[in-house]
């Protein structure tokens, strides 16, 4: 049935751009909690999305998500540009074989580039950006282009957030290397996008560079980076025994006097739909700041949109000015996010802030 509705007909009828609905699903698992009979039409999407790479014929491929799946194997990273990954780290010195490794999963550091892609995606049009997406892995002039496209001052705000999450965990004794320019992408465009047989050779590269560091407790700094590791990795690698942390797992705040703010906390998909018994984001923000939940919250919340932002731009913007719209309405003096996809999809009139950057910034001194 899957690879009928792939076809351009069925039974005679045309059936329009069905590999799009596959490849538009937000793979936020919303759906699951609202379906009557339990369905998870997100796997149904991720499982869709396999057959359709898997099957040889490429009209039905999504050409950016190929092209990120061929850069990522091709580079080590979705866009090209894992030298510049380690950058927000320069002048810090980390522990060598400590008890912990700090994951960034580099999606802090890709964030500043997707916005820019987009804005030239757009002006290209469709026609022409499918056209460049097809040729970038086999051309380093087109990925030179791309590594000089990111946004200086997003990547400036991410660094920092990067660093602050160090001076969190700094504060809370937690001592931990980190392997700079050498860590590797984890592999999440690769597995959500569906390409699964790769995905598995992939996943075992990643897990023996985090082995290789020595330390068994991987502190990842994103819900997706999170989520994959936790949950995916042991499903693809046989006798995964890595321990995964959030860093908010492992931040101890001190006592914070209370003012009149009053802040709003988006809850990640990667989280709340997920795991919906993990709250520690909330927990660690609420322990510092008056927090109110937008009215869709918990097993309800909205994706930000974010998945969708280099495949479906408009789809995504249109998911994000809605969720914008909920937090705006609760009154909360500022959104705070815990992922960099939601920061960047929900960042509109300046009132947006990591949770990093918020508990950093009430920290004394
Ligand atoms: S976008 Fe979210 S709610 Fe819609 S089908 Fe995909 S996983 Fe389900």
């Amino acid at each position: 049935m899957g690879r009928k509705l792939l076809e351009e007909t069925m039974d005679g009828n045309p059936v329009p751009h069905i590999s799009d609905s596959f490849y538009s699903c937000l793979d936020c698992h919303a759906c699951l909690y609202v379906c009557p009979a339990g369905v998870n039409a997100g796997n149904v999407s991720l499982l869709s999305r396999e057959i359709i790479t898997s099957s040889g014929d490429r009209k039905n491929e999504n050409p950016y998500a190929r092209m990120i799946v061929e850069v990522t194997e091709k580079y080590g990273n979705p866009l090209g540009v894992r030298s510049r990954s380690a950058g927000w780290a320069e002048g810090i010195h980390f522990d060598e074989k400590a008890e912990y490794l700090l994951y960034t999963g580099n999606m802090f550091q890709l964030m500043p580039y997707t916005k820019n892609l987009n804005s030239a995606r757009k002006r290209m049009g469709s026609s022409l950006s499918n056209f460049m997406a097809s040729r970038v892995a086999n051309h380093p002039s087109l990925i030179r282009l791309l590594s000089r496209m990111r946004d200086r001052e997003m990547e400036l705000k991410n660094s920092g957030t990067l660093r602050n999450i160090v001076k969190l965990l700094r504060l809370s004794g937690v001592s931990f290397s980190y392997l700079g320019e050498k860590e590797p992408y984890p592999g999440t465009f690769i597995y959500d996008l569906g390409y699964i047989e790769k995905f598995k050779k992939y996943s075992n590269y990643v897990y023996s560079a985090l082995k290789e560091s020595g330390s068994r407790k991987i502190i990842t700094v994103d819900p997706h980076t999170y989520e994959l590791l936790k949950n995916i990795f042991p499903l693809y690698i046989s006798n995964f025994d890595l321990e995964i942390y959030y860093y908010l797992d492992l931040v101890r705040m001190p006592s914070i006097p209370r003012g009149n703010e009053k802040v709003v906390f988006h809850e990640p998909c990667h989280f709340a739909l997920r795991d919906p018994k993990y709250s520690k984001p909330l927990q660690v923000l609420s322990g510092s700041a008056n927090t109110v939940l937008a009215k869709r919250s918990g097993n309800r919340t909205r994706c930000c949109g974010g998945p969708d932002e280099l495949t479906f731009p408009e789809l995504s913007e249109k998911a994000s000015q809605i969720r914008y719209d909920e937090l705006k309405s609760t009154g909360a003096d500022c959104i705070i996010t815990a992922c960099p996809i939601c920061n960047v999809n929900l960042s509109k009139e300046n009132r947006t802030m990591e949770i990093a950057d918020y508990l950093a910034s009430k920290l004394p001194g």
